[in-house]
């Protein structure tokens, strides 16, 4: 599956209308990554992890699709509401919860919780008596470039007495879910956590809890991210053959955060210094580790880089932000032809932890996004260049 790219005449049309840095999201990029996965795994239910990029373009096109959606706290609840998703709509997948959070989860009626710990089951009975439930395990994944389960996840054999003292206190005891970690390259670390899952399904029936969900979480990878090619369609279909083997009958949800939009988004951004530190060129970007490279710190990431415009050979070079600190570099031996004040930069896969973690320090402007879909310019472009093509056909 290939990611949006705008081509160098898009980003130039743009530019023209906005100064940069800027950000381009493709909804029917989102779109397409939404439908793929409702293709390759028909057995689970997706809940967009609003997390990874909550721009209501996004909320909106997801919402109209049928999604559901994972939530951390209030503030991505109300980003929801205000899109007109209602809380049966939402699970509140964060397993520790703080009081604001859950009087809005009361108020907006969300009824899905996951949880790890016996310290939230009478948060949980206070705010949300009868809510389902579902305990999160600790699964293992070495071949995840996030490792969530360090701090997430109760041990396995913690889990029925988990769901046993949830009913105790009033709650519904509806599942288990667990999430392999972010950037998950590994489908077998999803079939180990779906052998776990069953044999605690089996251990609740015979202690008369009849489970009924199961969350797998998110971890989806981004395709060819840092020149890692996963085949999604077989990862997807593997797991779903799995689900039909092992859950026959179970309601399957699934988190997906930064597979849905991480391919759907650009970055523009300029070239605003340049200078040659022995043989090494330096480029200062107008956007940097404080803006949306942010995922760079926060999220291990690095994104795949396009120039244009410059000239003659690539030497290895060094790309930097514009703050005043020494972090803020962003590319080191990067092979790029010549660069001049003016020229502009396209960075792809920036969809995912990147608008979400960018600051205004230094006084920065955050980047703004557009979208690709309602950009005039370029819809008249496009016709344009259609009915070329039509005529030299
Ligand atoms: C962050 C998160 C997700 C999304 O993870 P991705 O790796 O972006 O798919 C899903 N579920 C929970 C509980 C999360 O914390």
């Amino acid at each position: 599956m290939r990611s949006f790219i705008l081509n160098e005449n898009e980003m130039n049309e743009l530019s023209k209308k906005q100064s940069t840095p800027f950000m381009v999201l493709s909804l029917d990029k989102v779109e397409e990554n939404y439908r793929f996965l409702a293709k390759h795994l028909p057995r689970a239910k997706t809940c967009y992890a609003v997390k990874a990029n909550p721009h209501d373009g996004i909320l909106k096109r997801l919402a109209a699709l049928g999604s559901h959606f994972d939530v951390a706290s209030a503030g991505e609840m109300e980003m929801l509401a205000a899109v007109g998703v209602t809380g049966d709509r939402m699970i509140y997948a964060n397993p520790v919860r703080d009081r604001c959070g859950l009087e809005t989860a009361a108020h907006l009626g969300i009824r899905r919780f996951t949880f790890d710990d016996a310290s939230e089951i009478p948060k949980l009975a206070k705010f949300v008596p009868g809510a389902d439930v579902l305990v999160r395990i600790q699964v293992h994944n070495k071949k995840a470039l996030v490792d969530l389960n360090t701090k997430f996840g109760a041990p396995f054999t913690a889990a029925l007495p988990l769901l046993r003292a949830a009913e105790e206190a009033g709650l519904h005891a509806a599942g288990i879910c667990f999430h392999v970690g972010s950037q998950s390259l590994s489908t077998a670390a999803y079939e180990e956590a779906l052998l776990l899952a069953r044999r605690l399904f089996d251990e609740a029936e015979a202690l008369h809890m009849h489970l009924t969900d199961l969350d797998i979480g998110g971890g989806f990878p981004i395709p060819d991210a840092d020149g890692l090619a996963v085949n999604l369609a077989n990862m997807m279909e593997a797991i779903n053959h799995q689900l039909e083997r092992l859950f026959p009958d179970t309601q399957v949800w699934t988190e997906p955060g930064r597979y849905l939009c991480g391919t759907a988004m650009n970055l523009v951004a300029s070239v605003i210094g340049t200078k040659m530190r022995g043989q090494t060129p330096w480029y200062i970007l107008d956007e940097g580790i404080y803006g949306v490279f942010s995922g760079i710190l926060f999220d291990h990431w690095t994104y795949p880089l396009h120039c244009f415009g410059g000239k003659g050979k690539t030497v290895p070079s060094i790309f930097a932000g514009p703050s005043c600190d020494g972090i803020d570099v962003l590319y080191r031996d990067f092979p790029a032809p010549k660069l001049a004040i003016g020229d502009k930069v396209l960075v792809t896969d920036m969809g995912a932890y990147t608008t979400v973690s960018a600051t205004h320090f230094n006084g920065f402007a955050l980047a703004p996004v557009l979208v690709y879909e309602e950009q005039e310019a370029l819809i008249g472009h496009q016709q344009e260049n259609d009915e070329e093509k039509e005529a030299s056909m």
